[in-house]
């Protein structure tokens, strides 16, 4: 297949200054897939997830459109809407639209929860071409009439599996029965469950199908590991690991907003820079959270899995689960967090012998088991049984690791994957 360039693909001068600005020279898969089709005006059902390069692949083609002619957006009548199912990725969206844009008029808005209604309201006033939000507060606003969706000719939904499994069905609906039909349309997701098939057959008009594979489920780039360890033995793995100075910019998941609370302030406490990032943090404490965490002032960022998807920061060196998932595709989502844009990266996971079962499923998912980094695994000489073993992480974690050095640890506290 021949390189395209932005460029050959048909995208205008202004557009071109900006990517050229952004260094992005070649097209990632599914922008050189989707963005001709979507120049063209059609719409689009994209199998992709963060990472691949999805937001420029819908941002680009939506800005082209709106920049013909000379039309402004009258007050409270967007052209363009695009809903993200969390804060931070609506957040990192209009960031890309934004820098996409800057050759561009044309503005954009953010409209989330958890941020002062009454700016977003006034931004509105202002007509806005483009507005960005999660479905609640969009909701919010059209139910004022501070929000008229009838202008809306470009309509973008992402992560929509991750819409539904967060609740936002009724609100989605609510959204499109308002949109005219005289539309294009775009919907990602990362899966293709029924559900979501049939939010995009009610959505989109013989739509081209682009299928980028996940990457994550092979993950070549990440180096995964499990310490089979006692659940009162991870804070001291944590500290441990911590102490190698490779651990440079750190995300720690746990399952519970709280957890994450106890194992910050644990780290606060040992002298880390580091933040807490979860649901029940306001809009303000979460971004700063993130930019801290971006910017390097902090090293650890201690999330539970509503922050995992989306969170687009470079650089990740390791993700620590301190806690397994439950559902083993938030595992891939996860470790998704390190080895962005062809980087290499590290996952470590502590399991508990209460884990083992979710470590199993994890396994089934990524197609491989995971290599052990210390700790045994509770059936003695197997991984078949559920039984935890009397060598079951009950050493110190610290010496559990110095004393069964495996066999291919690597320089940066990570091991290959045995796959
Ligand atoms: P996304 O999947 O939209 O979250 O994008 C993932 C990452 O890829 C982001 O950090 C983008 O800035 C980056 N990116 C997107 N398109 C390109 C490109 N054509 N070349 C290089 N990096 C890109």
């Amino acid at each position: 297949m021949t390189v395209q360039t932005f460029a050959e693909i048909g995208l205008a001068e202004p557009l071109l200054h900006a990517l050229a600005a952004q260094t992005f020279t070649i097209p990632t898969p599914i922008q050189a897939s989707a963005v001709p089709g979507l120049l063209d005006g059609r719409d689009l059902l994209g199998i992709a997830q963060t990472g691949s390069g999805k937001t420029a692949a819908f941002a680009l083609p939506l800005l082209q459109h709106l920049m013909g002619g000379n039309v402004r957006s009258a007050p409270f009548a967007p052209r363009a809407l695009i809903l993200a199912p969390t804060r931070e990725l609506a957040l990192q969206i209009e960031d890309t639209l934004r820098k996409l844009g800057s050759q561009t008029r044309l503005r954009t808005t953010i409209v989330i929860g958890g941020a002062s209604r009454h700016r977003q309201v006034e931004a509105m006033r202002r007509g806005p071409d483009i507005v960005v939000g999660t479905p609640g507060r969009i909701c919010d606003l059209m139910a004022t009439r501070e929000l008229h969706l009838g202008a809306v000719r470009q309509f973008v939904l992402d992560e929509a599996d991750r819409m539904l499994d967060l609740g936002f069905i009724k609100d989605i609906r609510k959204i499109v029965a308002a949109l005219p039909q005289d539309r294009q349309s775009a919907l990602f997701s990362a899966t293709m469950p029924t559900e979501v098939a049939s939010l995009a057959n009610g959505l989109l008009r013989n739509p081209m199908r682009v299928e980028i594979e996940r990457k994550e489920e092979t993950a070549p780039k990440i180096e995964q590991s499990v310490h089979f360890v006692t659940q009162s033995a991870k804070r001291a793995l944590l500290a441990d690991l911590l102490a190698d100075p490779a651990f440079s910019r750190v995300i720690v998941f746990t399952r519970t907003k709280r957890g994450a609370n106890r194992v910050a302030e644990d780290l606060e406490d040992a002298g880390h820079r580091v933040n807490a990032l979860h649901g029940n943090k306001s809009q303000s404490q979460r971004e700063k959270a993130l930019d801290q965490f971006r910017s390097g002032r902090a090293r650890v960022l201690v999330a539970t899995d509503i922050a995992a998807r989306g969170i687009d920061v470079t650089g990740v060196s390791h993700v620590i689960n301190y806690d397994l998932p439950v559902e083993p595709e938030s595992y891939v989502h996860r470790i998704g967090r390190t080895a962005r844009a062809g980087a290499a990266g590290v996952a470590i996971s502590f399991c508990d012998h209460a884990e083992y079962p979710a470590l199993r499923a994890i396994e089934k998912q990524t197609g491989a088991p995971l290599a052990v980094a210390s700790g045994e695994p509770p059936a003695a000489g197997g991984r078949n049984g559920s039984k935890p073993s009397g060598h079951y992480g009950d050493r110190p974690p610290a010496q559990a690791t110095r004393r069964r050095r495996p066999r291919n640890r690597r320089p940066n506290g990570g091991m290959r994957s045995a796959a």
